[in-house]
């Protein structure tokens, strides 16, 4: 096990130069252009394919790091950059580990390839499981998987929504009900391979922030995948459902909705990309605030506007330390006895749409407009409060794990 530290080594140094250098000259300057344009940025993510930083080679060396501080660090840099962008950039990463958490190793070798395309041809991806009536409550999924068992197919059907990258993915990874009795433990995951019919991009929603970043609702009509795209296999599904069911049959608590259920250990890359953001705005920040002249000295000479920045500072670096400690809880297996991932979500996530509020108001009337840009960091930061479980949510599981008891 690596010993918590919070000095990156040297090597580790070097890959977060190398990632705020690209996210410097070229997410920066694009941000604005495909923030107006709510498109998905494809020549971004195809700088970053052919760079080594949009591949799945560059996240499993990150997310293997021992001490934790690699995809922190990453998501870190690439959101300080554009939050909308580096979602476009890492969207198809939250596919990839639906696979690599459940898939087997053929699994893994087919379509997580497909997911990414090569730098000449860049692909998508994107992971289905919300839904119009089941977004914090997982458990009240419908969308149905049948097996057909004479065809060896999965015949699926349902309507998805807020699906990053839904609709223009390559592969999409969709969350299924196969057991409706069990709730979120009859869920299972399939691939939906490119051009399958059936499957079609239903609603692209106009977002607040975030907006280079797709999001969509994934329609699905009898939409039919071979066998092999159940994630994990048949026989390892039948064995978890038989489980499942001898645990519901002796009266063992009902299973709480997934969102709920602990996802402490993908939680605090949410929290990292937020303190990205919030960085960012601080930083805008502290240069404006120290140029500004007003009443014949610059805005930061006045203790009103140096103390905002000083919390700002402080609330963004308890943050990172919160995300860093939970990321290295999760990487060398520790056990969240305190919901420590989720904390530092919710930290981290209140702290970027806090510090980006404080950064408008220390720019004042240039804060309001498009010129700077942390009126778009304060739209984006928004989204992290909501996505991959909300605050609320957040706060739920804290004070579950921290009582034992089923607040509600
Ligand atoms: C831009 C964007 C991208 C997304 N990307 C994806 C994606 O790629 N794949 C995917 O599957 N999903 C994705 N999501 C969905 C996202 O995870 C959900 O929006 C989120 O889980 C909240 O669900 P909901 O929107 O239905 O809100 P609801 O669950 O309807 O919640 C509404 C409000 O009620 C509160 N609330 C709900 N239950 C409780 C409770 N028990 N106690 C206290 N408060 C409660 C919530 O905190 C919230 O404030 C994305 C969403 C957005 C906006």
């Amino acid at each position: 096990m690596a010993e918590f530290t919070m000095e990156p080594n040297d090597e580790q140094k070097e890959v977060r130069e190398w990632l705020h250098g690209f996210a410097a000259d070229v997410i920066r300057p694009a941000a604005a252009e495909w923030d107006e344009r709510e498109e998905t940025p494809w020549p971004v993510i195809q700088e970053a394919a052919k760079v080594g930083i949009y591949s799945l080679d560059f996240y499993a060396q990150q997310y293997f790091d021992p001490t934790g501080l690699g995809i922190p660090m990453a998501m870190e840099e690439l959101f300080w950059g554009d939050a909308g962008i580096a979602l476009s950039i890492v969207g198809t990463g939250l596919a990839a580990v639906g696979v690599l958490a459940n898939g087997t190793e053929e699994q893994i070798g087919t379509w997580i390839p497909q997911m990414y395309g090569d730098p000449d041809d860049v692909k998508v991806a994107a992971f289905c499981s919300s839904e119009p009536d089941a977004g914090s409550d997982v458990a009240s999924m419908r969308t149905r998987a049948v097996y057909d068992q004479a065809k060896d197919e999965w015949v699926l059907n349902g309507t998805k929504t807020w699906a990053t990258n839904g609709g223009i993915a390559n592969v999409h990874v969709v969350v299924a009900v196969v057991d409706a009795d069990l709730g979120s433990k009859g869920h299972a995951s399939f691939i939906v391979p490119p051009g399958t019919p059936g499957l079609s991009q239903g609603q692209k929603f106009k977002k607040h922030g975030i907006r280079a970043s797709h999001t969509a609702e994934v329609v699905l009509e009898d939409v039919r995948v071979p066998g092999s795209c159940l994630l994990g296999g048949k026989e390892k599904l039948d064995e978890r459902l038989a489980r499942a069911r001898e645990r519901a049959g002796k009266g063992a608590e009902r299973v709480k909705n997934a969102a709920m259920a602990t996802f402490e250990a993908s939680r605090p890359a949410v929290g990292a990309m937020a303190v990205g953001t919030a960085r960012a705005a601080y930083e805008v920040a502290l240069d404006y605030a120290r140029t500004r002249e007003q009443f014949g000295r610059p805005v930061i000479d006045n203790q009103g506007v140096a103390f905002q920045l000083a919390d700002m500072r402080t609330s963004i670096d308890a943050a990172r330390l919160l995300v860093w400690r939970a990321s290295w809880m999760a990487v060398n297996g520790r056990p969240f006895t305190a919901a420590e991932g989720s904390m530092s979500k919710l930290f981290a996530s209140e702290t970027a749409k806090k510090v980006t509020a404080q950064a408008i108001q220390i720019l004042g009337g240039n804060g309001y407009t498009r010129e700077y840009p942390v009126e778009r960091m304060h739209r984006d930061a928004a989204i992290y409060t909501i996505f991959e479980g909300t605050s609320e949510i957040q706060r739920l599981v804290i004070a579950r794990t921290l009582s034992g008891m089923p607040i509600r």
